[in-house]
């Protein structure tokens, strides 16, 4: 039995190469320097596999920002204004990553997308008319020997030409079919290339096929490998594919003279059924069985009877992660505050490897019994504080009724309308108030106890009192609290949720330099005790206008956790939209009138085929959220607010959350979403952002009220809020205030209008 890892977390155990790469940013660190620490990160990956027996072992998966960038620039499909800028290689992949300005220009990122259903963010490579795919660059081939030259064989991934052409961003009129040719001549001298060194294995990974395509979609990909692997000579190749299943291209892909075939057993729900129609027996299969995006260990029973299925149908087996490890942490090891009995159930890269070889092992005759017997006890017994009777009781005697706010919307309008008297465009904000330095500190040294409680909330009331003052002076009309108790917007909530637990250093890279730390749910979820109340009661008692209670909704507390696998994310989100409920009631009956109920990341595991989008997800999604609210009473006023404005395609089940009003980053979108809008008949409330948050440039009166203008063009003027795009927790005090005081002049000014 062999192993196979599909890739590697690159930011290093404790985020070295995050740190040393910011301070390279502000030119504290040589590019040496951070060479230097790249190739000792990379060293260690490959030796530690090696240790673990892994006989496919991953080189080109280190990145110093993105392996989509990586990939791009490899295939000179560098944009111009980058190109031009002198500044060495290195520095212009940043400048395409996170924009440049300076001595050598002034040039903005490319954009950045989330990769496929992940939280991992790739860079949106651009290709215009008069670009040229071709093979420019040498990463690959140097990464490869290094590794050879520590006497590693690794076998080099790259992101294969099917995923580039599919992702490229195409500014002017040529797209993906005429690059093909360039493509091809492009990938083939990267194989030639790796022939030549004497590579055994290399692998494309085409995470694109797991998505719906169509016919013209194949022949694409068919014409780039009939080619491509055309000169692959004694090289064998290996065709990768993760996230899903390969439904649609499955026959395409077997036509092929691929050497091995990775498939998703994990997330490819077809991925078995499709290899029991037949796999051809001169072929490897990479079965994806170690999960590559979840921290849970590996049920080796179930893991073992999968591989010997697939043996008995005479199928060559390589067993491998399920994608890329890249979306877990790097190790257990640094964590010493979760107890030997909770982290035992938890497996995260590193100990991902020591899976593989367990199961390499096992499957080889080769393991003592007692690797099997301790897993299999592991799974027999129940976790320490996971279950909640009362959570499960609750849980199941929901019923129909509990899903459905009464009266209906339009009903409630009119009721809101009565009760809150609000102006034409009336205004507000999104939550958070700028995070100063002052705000972090208290934070941490109440956590550290080196303030009392009664300091640590004396603080903050000082903050609300502060910024509901500056609010009331500005003229906002509906006000916020400003989240300066909140760390994260989901870990504040699961902190205060019986059922999650909180590591130390598990951090996952969502982009870039930036990582995120995600809670684990553990167990059943309930709400302990009131977890916003005091915030927001205090701060409607210093004011007249209506204060916004403020939580994160039930979707994106689950999307930004790693969840449970031993129930359904549906079930577990049940749990957690119940104890928001609970929340939410406790706010209305506390005097809060208007409640806002963060959606951030409802899209974050949309599934990325769109068959599978109601019944696999939105069905339980969007109703999760109406449980949340669906207990208020008509002249209470709920708001959500979603990141992004990509739900043009699922307007109608934004629509179904029923909240009465929605906010949504539109200001970089060019508004697009708001035909669709008009076109789905959409009758909630709208905040589309009116400036961007992402950036310290304050606008101008003039440019919101133009924004304005063209949102009024779609939408009814009585439905249209004004405020930003999102939090404006990054922001700097002077910028905040200068941007909101023209925000609402703006708002003023067009109510003289209308
Ligand atoms: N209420 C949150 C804030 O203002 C929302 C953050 C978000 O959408 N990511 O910070
Ligand atoms: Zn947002």
């Amino acid at each position: 039995m062999q192993t196979s890892v599909i890739g590697f977390p690159r930011v290093g155990e404790l985020r070295e190469l995050k740190f040393a790469t910011e301070k390279f940013f502000k030119g504290l660190v040589s590019e040496q320097e951070l060479e230097a620490l790249a190739k000792d990160i990379r060293k260690k990956q490959w030796l530690k596999m090696q240790e673990k027996e892994v006989d496919f072992i991953p080189s080109n998966d280190f990145s110093f920002y993105d392996n989509f960038l990586d990939a791009a620039v490899l295939f000179n499909i560098i944009p111009e204004r980058y190109r031009e800028l002198s500044l060495s290689p290195l520095e212009k992949y940043f400048a395409m990553a996170r924009g440049y300005k300076g001595p050598a220009g002034d040039v903005k990122a490319l954009a950045m997308k989330k990769w496929f259903n992940t939280n991992y963010h790739y860079m949106v490579a651009e290709i215009s008319d008069k670009d040229e795919i071709s093979l420019v660059g040498d990463k690959p081939f140097k990464e490869y020997e290094e590794a050879k030259a520590l006497g590693v064989e690794t076998k080099p991934v790259v992101i294969g030409p099917f995923t580039l052409l599919k992702l490229l961003r195409y500014t002017e009129k040529k797209t993906e079919k005429d690059f093909l040719q360039q493509a091809v001549s492009a990938y083939k001298a990267y194989v030639e290339k790796f022939v030549s060194l004497g590579a055994k294995w290399l692998a494309f990974d085409e995470a694109y096929l797991v998505r719906d395509l169509d016919k013209e979609d194949l022949a694409l990909f068919i014409a780039l490998y009939q080619e491509i692997l055309s000169v692959k000579g004694e090289t064998k190749v290996l065709l990768q594919t993760y996230f899903g299943d390969v439904r649609d291209a499955f026959e395409s892909i077997l036509a092929l003279p691929f050497d091995g075939i990775g498939l998703d057993f994990l997330e490819g729900k077809e991925t078995k059924n499709l290899v029991a129609k037949g796999f051809p027996k001169d072929k490897l299969l990479f079965a994806g069985l170690v999960n590559g995006k979840n921290i849970w260990r590996n049920h080796y029973e179930k893991t073992i009877e999968q591989v010997k299925d697939l043996e008995a149908k005479g199928i060559s087996v390589v067993l491998g992660t399920s994608c890329s490890l890249l979306h877990v942490p790097y190790t257990l090891e640094g964590e010493n505050k979760l107890s030997a009995e909770v982290k035992r159930h938890f497996s995260f890269a590193v100990e991902k490897l020591s899976e593989l070889l367990d199961l390499k092992k096992v499957l080889s005759g080769k393991a003592e019994s007692s690797v099997l017997e301790e897993n299999k006890a592991l799974f027999a017994s129940v976790r320490p504080n996971s279950e909640d009777k009362a959570v499960k009781e609750r849980c199941a005697a929901i019923t129909d009724a509990d899903y459905t706010r009464l009266p209906a919307f339009s009903e409630r309008e009119k009721i809101q309308k009565e009760e809150f008297k609000l102006p034409l465009f009336p205004t507000t904000t999104i939550g958070s108030f700028p995070q100063s330095a002052d705000v972090r500190q208290n934070r941490n040294a109440f956590k550290k106890g080196e303030k009392t409680k009664e300091e640590y909330v004396a603080f903050n009331r000082e903050k609300i009192a502060e910024w509901v003052k500056i609010q009331e002076d500005l003229d906002l009309d509906v006000l916020v609290h400003g989240e300066f108790e909140r760390n994260d917007m989901v870990e504040y909530f699961g902190e205060l949720l019986s059922g999650f637990l909180f590591t130390e250093k598990a951090w996952v890279q969502s982009y870039g330099t930036r990582c995120v730390k995600p809670p684990i749910i553990w167990g059943d979820v309930r709400r302990l005790s009131a977890m916003t109340v005091e915030w927001s009661t205090y701060a409607q008692s210093l004011t007249k206008r209506p204060m916004k209670g403020m939580l994160t909704g039930p979707v994106t507390i689950l999307n930004w956790s790693f969840p449970r696998e031993d129930i359904s994310i549906a079930e577990s989100t049940k749990q957690i939209a119940l104890a928001i409920r609970d929340e939410v009631l406790d706010l209305e009956k506390n005097g809060i009138k208007i409640i806002q109920v963060d959606e951030a990341a409802l899209r974050e595991k949309l599934p990325l085929r769109k068959s599978d989008w109601y019944s696999e997800y939105l069905d339980w999604a969007i109703p999760a959220f109406r449980l949340v609210h669906s207990g208020c009473q008509a002249n209470t006023q709920i708001h959500t607010h979603m990141c992004y404005s990509e739900f043009t395609d699922i307007i109608p089940a934004i629509d179904n959350m029923d909240a009465d009003v929605i906010s949504f980053e539109a200001s970089r979108s060019d508004l697009q979403i708001l035909d669709s809008l008009r076109e789905n008949h959409f009758r909630t409330e709208v905040g589309p952002g009116v400036y961007d948050i992402h950036s310290p440039r304050v606008p101008s009166v003039e440019e919101i009220k133009e924004a304005l203008e063209k949102m009024l063009k779609k939408i009814e003027k009585e439905k249209l809020w004004v405020n930003p795009d999102c939090g404006l927790k990054t922001r700097g005090r002077e910028e905040t205030l200068a941007s909101l005081k023209n925000l609402v002049q703006a708002a003023k000014e067009l109510r003289n209008e209308y």
